[in-house]
């Protein structure tokens, strides 16, 4: 990874702009006319691998912290930073798992399905990949309190890496009141974040964390940050190496802020024209029924990449119409409880590219998609089930077909929102009734009900015979 001001630079997306700034600007957001930025790159001045099978070389290479991330290894695909200023805890060790039983679920052939699990990760969502990069990005800068709004991932990400690294970076969160899962609150709380929790939704959040980094000067982490999504291409990376570097048929991803989608869509774009791929996979981004502001736009009111130049009325109008009936987002699914995502534009590229479908799903399809993906052994919380069930709706659609390699997108470990997963399972109905009946979620479904037995040992032996019966039959 050669030095960085000549090589990589950030500019606005707005082609009427085009505005640029040097890579070690902390603008978020472009200075002339407030679209988003991009990460830009010189390639003809950078040492790009001929072959993608050149980067098989880091993997002898593991006592380098910047080979054993499963980001860093890719570094010459995001060359930004200098190497003596990454961040690394060692993210991004993650598994591309063949998923059978999940394939039969959503009606794939043998072998077709593949979960890309990332769980693993060391705060145990996807959002990682992007913290390494952004908080490289803080480093350059200088930077030392770092700031997110979130519905709990990208908090959790931001709280672990501000304590587990040595550059005195300071956390501070801002979250939705009563809208983040347990297990990521405990997260940011565990970890020592500054935690801010404002009265109102994640879109109200959001809007409170610009004004507050604006003011403070402190360094912005959401995915606004062009340089976190430099760090998530790296999960189209891994899916391509854990793949013997052959592109699948389909990527089917949850989409909330829709940083990851359009990281994927700007990973091909690039990969494509550095001639390291032929073929470039098709891109589902899911929305949940709650929060389907990118349905809406994509599949029912036409709104279209066009070459750069979106009818973004079409997305002001949605909203203005979302304000004045007072509607705001709810879904089971609280990652991606999103309905003003920030990356709408880059999104619209990256489905451009890619050839993408947006589709929405129920909460009900989420906990069902949710408890098959679980029974077929990776654990995952139920914004990432949006994508199984996505890919199950595409396939009913006739859009997959059950000969097409699918991947989906694991974005988060289940241990992350232990409460809708017990409240789908158990036995206890008015916990029930509170997390999704009143949600529209029905009783029925894929649930691994406990069996309640009196504490008698004949009683367990006669029930375990029964169930384990049941269960072979
Ligand atoms: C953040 C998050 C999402 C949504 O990703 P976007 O990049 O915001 O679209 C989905 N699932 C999980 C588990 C997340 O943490
Ligand atoms: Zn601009």
């Amino acid at each position: 990874m050669a030095a960085t001001a000549d090589t990589a630079y950030q500019q606005c997306l707005n082609q009427n702009c085009r505005a640029t700034l040097a890579v070690d600007q902390t603008a978020f957001s472009c200075p002339k006319c407030g679209d988003l930025l991009d990460v830009i790159y010189n390639w003809d001045k950078l040492p790009v691998p001929k072959s993608l099978r050149d980067f098989e070389a880091k993997w002898s290479d593991r006592l380098n912290p910047l080979s054993f991330s499963g980001v860093w290894r890719f570094r010459e695909l995001l060359p930004f930073a200098p190497p003596d200023q990454v961040v690394t805890i060692g993210e991004g060790q993650t598994l591309l798992q063949t998923a059978d039983k999940v394939a039969q679920f959503v009606g794939l052939n043998t072998g077709k399905l593949k979960l890309q699990y990332e769980g693993m990760n060391p705060s145990g969502s996807f959002k990682d990949n992007g913290m390494t990069a952004a908080f490289t990005h803080a480093r350059m800068v200088g930077a030392r309190r770092v700031a997110c709004a979130s519905t709990g991932n990208t908090s959790a990400a931001l709280a672990v890496y501000c304590s587990a690294t040595p550059f005195g970076f300071k956390a501070i969160i801002f979250i939705g009141s009563g809208k983040i899962a347990y297990g990521k609150l405990a997260q940011a709380l565990d970890h020592g974040a500054l935690t801010i929790q404002i009265v109102g939704d994640f879109d109200d959040a959001m809007e409170r964390v610009k004004q507050v980094a604006d003011r403070l000067g402190i360094y912005l982490m959401n995915s606004v940050n062009p340089f976190r999504l430099e760090g998530q291409k790296t999960i189209m990376f891994r899916v391509l190496e854990a793949s013997g570097w052959e592109p699948p048929d389909w990527i089917v991803v949850p989409g909330g802020n829709l940083g990851n989608s359009s990281a994927f869509g700007k990973a091909f774009i690039e990969l494509k024209q550095l001639g390291l791929i032929n073929r470039v996979p098709r891109l589902a981004v899911i929305n949940a029924s709650g929060a389907q502001t990118l349905d809406q736009l994509v599949t029912h009111h036409g709104l279209k990449w066009q070459g750069g130049a979106p009818e973004m009325t079409v997305a002001n109008n949605y909203y203005g119409e979302l304000d004045s009936k007072g509607l705001k987002a709810s879904t089971i699914a609280s990652a991606i409880e999103i309905n003003r995502p920030v990356n709408l534009k880059k999104c619209l590229r990256a489905l451009d590219f890619c050839d993408g479908v947006v589709r929405q799903v129920s909460d009900q399809e989420i906990m069902d998609a949710k408890a098959r993906v679980g029974a077929g052994g990776l654990g995952c919380e139920p914004a990432s089930a949006a994508s199984v069930a996505g890919a199950k709706k595409l396939r009913e659609e006739g859009i997959i077909a059950p000969s097409d390699t699918v991947v989906c997108i694991l974005t988060g470990h289940q241990l992350k929102d232990p409460t809708a997963t017990v409240a789908y399972h158990g036995t206890d109905q008015e916990n029930f009734e509170k997390v999704l009946g009143s949600r529209g979620v029905r009783r029925a479904g894929f649930a691994n009900r406990p069996v309640v037995v009196p504490n008698d040992l004949d009683d367990i032996i006669r029930t375990i015979a029964l169930y384990s019966e049941t269960a072979n039959a």
